[in-house]
């Protein structure tokens, strides 16, 4: 079971730019061979390219969750190459954040942990949305980390949990509009 419900039957992905003119920016942050590349690409409807090796993008998109429109921009730059800039600059620049493992690489969900510390530190005192996601589900048989394992990662980090297979579709809508749910959320509170 997934962390929050959703009813994607109203969700349509379009094309365009957000009605209240604001653009949310999502980074994706995890290790080598989890899965960000290819959950990116999903969410840009662009994974049928054969260039897929290529590192370091950006996709941006329009969706409507709960009604109401949504431009975001997905950044997959995290490994783009080794500066320390560039990786501080990520930690800083993010409106929200997806945290991916494999559930097939137990060192990939450690360094989730220590991808969810470096940035509690980079934003000591901001609140800001948090996906830990579990990819690769559809492996069942080399599974090294259980959903339970990731769900508990998710309550001691105090962020959303979901757990994804980018091979075949699964949960990677879900993920993005829990992306913008929890965006909102925020931003709804710090308004009132
Ligand atoms: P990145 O390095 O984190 O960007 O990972 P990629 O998106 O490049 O994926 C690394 C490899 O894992 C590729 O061969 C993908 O086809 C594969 N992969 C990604 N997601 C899944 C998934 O959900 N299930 C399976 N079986 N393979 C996946």
């Amino acid at each position: 079971r997934q962390s929050w419900a959703s009813d994607s039957s109203d969700s349509v992905i379009s094309s365009g730019s957000d009605s209240d003119g604001s653009l949310y920016k999502v980074i994706l942050l995890g290790e080598h061979g989890v899965g960000k590349t290819s959950l990116a690409r999903i969410f840009g409807g662009v994974e049928d390219f054969a260039d897929a090796e290529e590192a370091g993008n950006t996709y941006d998109r329009s969706i409507i969750v709960d009604g109401e429109e949504a431009s975001l921009v997905v950044f997959d730059i995290w490994e783009q190459d080794d500066s320390q800039w560039l990786q501080n600059h990520c930690m800083k620049m993010g409106d929200a954040y997806i945290i991916v493992y494999s559930v097939t690489d137990k060192v990939s969900f450690e360094k989730a942990s220590e991808l969810r510390i470096q940035l509690r530190r980079a934003r000591q005192t901001e609140d800001i949305p948090i996906i830990l996601v579990g990819n690769k589900s559809d492996l069942v048989r080399s599974r090294e980390v259980s959903v339970d394992e990731g769900r508990a990662c998710a309550v001691v980090f105090d962020c959303k949990f979901i757990e994804t297979s980018a091979a075949l579709h699964h949960n990677v809508q879900d993920l993005f509009e829990g992306i913008v749910r929890q965006i909102r959320l925020r931003k709804d509170s710090k308004e009132d």
